[in-house]
């Protein structure tokens, strides 16, 4: 016992010296910030390491819901490790827009300057268009950033706050049925895995089962990890945690085959697609360049058509972030992406640049859904993973940011006065009422983009009527 505990307390230390040593390196400078940002982002803690602590905290996921979560955690002196799936920095399905209520978290967490400092760009004006009839609002400033950008800042200020980060390794939930809502269906206490359940996929959702000691299940969580590039289950690495936190965005590969846990999706729910272009690979008759529509770099532009809409803004290093929210059943019939980006760029009256036929798009599942619940004893959903409502404003990141800075507090209290159920209806409780107040605008706004004749009547008044139009753009904007 007293080996184990020595080795055990080398393993701990050596990992401790090499966060310390990252920590060292951030810190000398932002300088050192900028230059690791494009680099690759090194764990620092290896899967052996990590297998012998007990951890606090485990958040999976290093979106800005995950790392915003991870920092708060540390803050708070818990032992945190950040899990995420894939090599950082890494692009994702983002507009990128960082609304006001975002950047204030940005600067609470202390990393606004920083995000500055790589070349956001401020967005002051609204392009918005529903056929070929545009319009221009002012807005509140917003910041344009490639996700790549923002998302390393944050795992990096992770690192620096004394977070453990556990890269290009996939995260899984072992959870008791009887922990899970509707737990009916076992009497007796069985743990639930699932793997490669990808959400929306054809026939993935696949659930093992095995008996867990019932010691181990009530005192912590355990989550399986493997490599996220040719891990095998008989590869995986079993962690344990006081608490975990679900920072997934749309995917709920943590949850597992846990049918019990469901996230309904809204019918006739459209899929995020975006690619990056950088303003050297434009068409040189582009209409990014010679629309004097699009000449203004410091305009959000949206293109709207009945079948989805285009987010189209200049950001970081000289690059066109093009994300759009589209009905799947288009692309299938049109079996393209970029022929479906097409069809809404000449809906709006502008000549489609081919360009984009050459670059990678990436995908999101069913975008508006919701989870139920987002918390269970020990377990919390954050950000994405609690629910999600069609982007058309594109507030996600500061909800994401703002689960992360309310549910922090709970888990820390959680852990202290070692009680879990209050916590976890708390977060319930908070779920439900963001869904009913904060995302009602946000619903409001995509439901009147599905019909066009509405769409114009809203467009129209919103122009006669300035107060009303900032009001709209306030609330959405929030
Ligand atoms: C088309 C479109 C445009 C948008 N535009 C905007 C915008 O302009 N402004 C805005 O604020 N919001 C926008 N959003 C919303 C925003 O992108 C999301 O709300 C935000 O990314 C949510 O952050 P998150 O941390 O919850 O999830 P994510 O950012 O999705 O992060 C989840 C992370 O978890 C990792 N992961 C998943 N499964 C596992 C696993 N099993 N193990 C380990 N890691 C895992 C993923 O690799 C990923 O890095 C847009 C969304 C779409 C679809």
């Amino acid at each position: 016992m007293a080996t184990q505990l020595s080795n055990d307390s080398k393993m701990i230390s050596s990992a401790d010296e090499a966060l310390n040593v990252a920590r060292e390196v951030i810190a000398t400078n932002s300088a050192t910030i900028a230059a690791t940002i494009a680099a690759t982002i090194a764990a620092t803690i290896t899967v052996a390491e990590a297998e012998r602590v007990t951890w606090d905290l485990v958040v999976v996921g290093a979106g800005i819901a995950g790392s915003t979560t991870a920092i708060l955690a540390a803050r708070e002196g818990l032992r945190v490790l950040l899990i995420e799936a894939k090599r950082f920095p890494r692009e994702k399905v983002c507009g990128g827009c960082l609304n006001p209520r975002a950047i204030d978290y940005l600067k609470r967490l202390g990393v606004a300057e920083e995000l500055q400092g790589q070349g956001t760009i401020a967005l002051g004006r609204l392009h918005v268009q529903f056929g070929r009839d545009p319009h221009c609002w002012p807005i509140p400033s917003l910041w344009s950033v490639r996700r790549s950008t923002v998302d390393s800042i944050l795992v990096q200020k992770a690192i620096a706050s004394g977070v453990h980060f556990l890269p290009e390794t996939v995260g899984m939930l072992q959870l008791l049925s009887s922990d899970l809502p509707s737990s009916d269906s076992v009497a007796s206490k069985r743990l639930i895995t699932g793997a490669e359940h990808v959400d929306d996929g054809p026939g993935s959702s696949i659930a093992h089962e095995s008996i867990v000691p019932e010691s181990i299940a009530h005192e912590s969580i355990a989550v399986e990890v493997r490599p996220a590039v040719g891990g095998q289950r008989s590869s995986s690495r079993r962690l344990v945690t006081r608490v975990a936190v679900v920072a997934s965005g749309l995917n709920r590969s943590p949850l597992g085959g846990t049918l019990q846990w469901s996230s309904t999706v809204a019918s006739g729910s459209r899929i995020g697609v975006q690619c990056m272009l950088h303003e050297s690979e434009l068409s040189k008759d582009s209409f990014l360049i010679h629309s004097p529509m699009f000449q203004d770099q410091q305009s959000l532009h949206m293109l709207v058509a009945p079948n989805g809409y285009v987010g189209l803004c200049k950001t970081d290093g000289g690059y066109y972030d093009i994300a759009a929210a589209v009905d799947p059943t288009e692309v299938r019939g049109k079996n393209s992406i970029p022929a479906t980006i097409d069809s809404i760029v000449e809906y709006c009256g502008y000549r489609p640049d081919a360009v984009w036929h050459t670059k990678p798009w990436m995908t999101t599942p069913h975008l508006t859904r919701a989870s139920n619940p987002v918390a269970v004893p020990r377990v919390f959903l954050v950000g994405d993973s609690i629910g999600y409502i069609e982007p058309f404003t594109g507030e996600g990141m500061s909800w994401a940011l703002a689960s992360g800075f309310a549910v922090v507090p709970l888990i820390a209290s959680a852990i202290r006065c070692n009680s879990y159920e209050d916590s976890s209806s708390k977060w319930n409780q908070w779920a439900i009422q963001q869904r009913r107040f904060s995302q009602s605008v946000c619903r409001w706004v995509a439901k009147q983009a599905r019909m066009p004749r509405r769409a114009q009547w809203v467009l129209r008044v919103c122009d006669w009527f300035p107060p009303i139009r900032n009001w709209i753009v306030r609330k959405a904007t929030q």
